[in-house]
This record gives structure tokens, C-alpha cells and sequence, in this order.
């Protein structure tokens, strides 16, 4: 399982977390700079675009919305 860290909810796989941080995130920052690695970006959304993509290969981004429960 793989657990929310903004919200604390769990899920099945990365693809159901991703599309949650996207979509419904209730404790998604209100703030269009990445907190992880401080790069900025027009609107909400692209900033958790960046966020599930880099994700994926990077594991300081992952560690920021998701860890192992
Ligand atoms: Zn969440
Ligand atoms: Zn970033």
C-alpha cells in the first residue's frame, strides 16, 4: 500500500495516488513552486503535473507525496 503523505489516505498503486494528488488531494499546498526542488510554475495544476512525473524517476519527489504504509 502506498500512503498519502499531504492527506494520509492509502492506495493500490503509484497510478491511484498520482491520479488522487491530481484530482483530489484535499491538502495539496496552495503554492505554484515545487517544495521540493523550488522550481516555478504557472498554475496549481502543472506544479502537481511536475510533481507525479518527476515522481516517478526521482526519489526526493517521491518521498514529498508518498510513502510506503
Ligand atoms: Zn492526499
Ligand atoms: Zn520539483
Amino acid at each position: 500500500m502506498i500512503r498519502c503523505k499531504l492527506c494520509g489516505r492509502t492506495f493500490e498503486s503509484f497510478s491511484d495516488l498520482f491520479f488522487h494528488i491530481k484530482r483530489e488531494c484535499k491538502n495539496f499546498p496552495h503554492t505554484r513552486r515545487c517544495p521540493v526542488c523550488g522550481t516555478r510554475f504557472k498554475t496549481i495544476r502543472l506544479l502537481k503535473l511536475h510533481l507525479v512525473n518527476s515522481a516517478l524517476t526521482d526519489p526526493q519527489h517521491r518521498n514529498y507525496i508518498a510513502v510506503m504504509a
